[in-house]
């Protein structure tokens, strides 16, 4: 095997592993959350009725949405969407997700610069999100090194989305354990699954800003030769 050859292979093993790695330990801390029942009594849409509620938010919406682990927060129309293991569950693992996406809820009533950022970069990051591939194609192609280092410098510029995306996402965590510790409505050992489950999902934003930016590394020094 080529030197370039097994650079390859190894990029596509440090992918693999990063990406299926974290992504199978939140589903397995997910399930196991899951399973265990919140001592509230609060499905995951009345927690996060009550965190919205609480933070003077009462005009945002709370709708359930299909699929596992879809839920997200929509600034645009102010909804924050649940997906069927969360919306109707009464588990530590509903409640720390439901009153995650309140976190950003939460952020974006606040002004929370970081969420603003990230608001701001995603029509630019759509556009390098996918020209940067044409563009390197296109270097490749007429064998123009300065389109191959313009393509990877958009590629760069999805990379620093990416990088922004980990304090918001911190953050949406650190707003939802502070909200059912200070609030008092978990014991200690669930608010310590409601952790665990946040810290895998941030885990996973983790693993995809460290696989671009291997591939970003892997581009220059492929395109240094
Ligand atoms: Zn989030």
């Amino acid at each position: 095997m080529s030197e370039s050859m097994l650079s390859y292979v190894l990029l596509i093993a440090v992918t693999l592993i990063l990406g299926f790695g974290t992504q199978a330990y939140i589903k397995h801390t997910y399930k196991k959350w899951s399973k265990v029942p919140i001592s509230s009594g609060l499905t995951g849409a009345q927690a996060a009725r009550k965190m919205l509620d609480e933070n003077g938010l009462a005009h945002v919406v709370i709708e359930p949405i299909a699929g596992e682990l879809t839920d997200h927060y929509n600034p645009k129309t102010n909804v924050v969407s649940l997906s069927e293991g969360v919306y109707d569950n009464k588990s530590v693992a509903a409640t720390a997700i439901a009153c995650h996406e309140c976190g950003h809820a939460v952020q974006h009533a606040r002004g929370f610069v970081p969420a603003r950022l990230r608001g701001a970069l995603v029509p630019a990051v759509n556009f390098a999100g996918t020209a940067w591939l044409f563009v390197f194609i296109g270097g490749l192609f007429l064998q123009m090194i300065g389109l191959i280092y313009a393509a990877i410098a958009l590629y760069a510029a999805t990379i620093i989305f990416q990088i922004v995306t980990l304090p918001v996402e911190f953050d949406a965590s650190g707003r939802a354990l502070a909200y059912v510790r200070n609030y008092g409505f978990l014991p200690a050992a669930e608010t310590g699954g409601a952790r665990s489950v946040l810290t895998s999902a941030a885990l996973t934003y983790v693993a995809a800003a460290l696989i671009s930016i291997i591939q970003l590394v892997y581009l220059l020094a492929r395109a240094r030769r």
